[in-house]
């Protein structure tokens, strides 16, 4: 099977290998110093020189570890939303008791920075930003470093979801101004779930010291505690992650980041370009299409549902199809993490089979 949709995205074989090992005492020498090892590789990739804290969870753990530890009940937000994991972002917030300002932005474009400044010029309460880089649902890359701009213009927090887009699409974290970004070990990293990332910089650590949200499990002031001063991790963790991210992270550094990068750049031309030469189209603007997932309009006549399970069922090739309203209407392709342009080569095959069989 080819696993091709924005996560679990497919690991190599040294990677599951390193899953398969035996477990170890979590508050032993051996994992603390995998810890330590995982931890500085990880932010190296993320850029930064600030803190990266590892939580047992998903990305969306990440998302909401980086709400509660900056945030107090009744701080205003603004939520910059371009899709389906922009709206979390908010209700997340939301849900924590934020006063939560949206600014939502049609799918399949980006957020405009000018919106950005404005918003923040007619509600100086906002506290914070929350925004996502790369969001998944549309197949949108955000222009962060503009947007970095205009809220650090007014002095604000940002708080970034990066889960799709760290360590497959450049985001140098304190270059941008980002005071929290989060991501996940089954989009880019070539794991397996079962582990979110998350940098904090010492002003998230300045706004971490009066938030009042409620948490427990994903307190960070306690995981850097246990960090600092054990090389642990408060809750037992996700061992075999652990092993497995070791290992992706090793092959991480040998590939090195800029010529990653690249190699996502040109896997999502191909992509495009594959599904063009179908005479299939984009769902979003061509400008800002996303390296790391490519959505596609369902053609006319076409049942996704059909195309989708031919694709699985006859030629091995898995893909996504459309998320909340775009249910039905789009599908994407996942290239991110251990992926190159003759995957993609195979999929524009599959589909150009599949297609004259689901309608087209
Ligand atoms: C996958 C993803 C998430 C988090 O999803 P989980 O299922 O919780 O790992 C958040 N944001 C974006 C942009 C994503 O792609």
């Amino acid at each position: 099977m080819q696993l091709r949709i924005p996560g679990p995205t497919p690991c190599p074989e040294e990677v599951l290998q390193a899953q398969s090992k035996q477990m170890i005492n979590h508050r032993g020498k051996e994992f603390r110093e995998l810890n330590r090892k995982v931890t500085e590789q990880l932010k190296r990739c993320f850029q930064t020189k600030g803190d990266v804290l590892i939580l047992t969870g998903s990305g969306t753990a990440g998302m909401e570890a980086a709400v509660v530890n900056t945030l107090s009940p009744g701080d205003t937000v603004l939520a910059v939303s371009i899709g389906a994991f922009g709206d979390r972002f908010a209700d997340i917030a939301q849900r924590y008791g934020a006063d939560v300002k949206k600014l939502s932005f049609e799918w399949g474009l980006r957020a405009d920075p000018d919106r950005i400044r404005q918003a923040l010029r007619e509600a100086p309460a906002i506290k914070a930003v929350l925004v996502t880089h790369n969001e998944t649902s549309t197949g949108v890359t955000n222009d962060l470093a503009s947007i970095s701009k205009a809220v650090k213009e007014f002095d604000k927090l940002l708080l970034v979801d990066g889960v799709s887009s760290i360590g497959s699409i450049d985001l140098p974290v304190d270059e941008w101004q980002c005071d929290v970004a989060v991501t996940g070990s089954q989009k880019g990293w070539m794991c397996p779930p079962g582990l979110a990332m998350v940098s904090m910089n010492q002003r998230a650590w300045q706004a971490y010291d009066k938030a009042k949200m409620p948490r427990f499990y994903l307190d960070l002031g306690k995981a850097r505690k246990f960090l600092e001063e054990k090389g642990e991790t408060p809750w037992t963790p996700a061992v075999s992650t652990f092993y497995a991210l070791s290992v992706a992270l090793d092959m991480v550094e040998r590939e090195t980041l800029p010529k990653i990068f690249a190699r996502h750049a040109r896997t999502a031309r191909a992509a495009r370009d594959g599904i063009k030469s179908l005479g299939l189209s984009l769902f979003p603007q061509e400008d800002c299409a996303s390296n790391t997932v490519t959505a596609i309009n369902g053609p006319h006549g076409v049942d996704l549902k059909k195309l989708l399970q031919i694709l699985r069922e006859e030629h091995g090739v898995v893909l996504s199809g459309g998320q909340g309203k775009l249910d039905g209407k789009i599908f994407r392709i996942g290239h991110l993490g251990w992926v190159t342009e003759a995957d993609m080569a195979e999929v524009t095959l599959a589909l150009k089979k599949a297609l004259p069989h689901a309608g087209a």
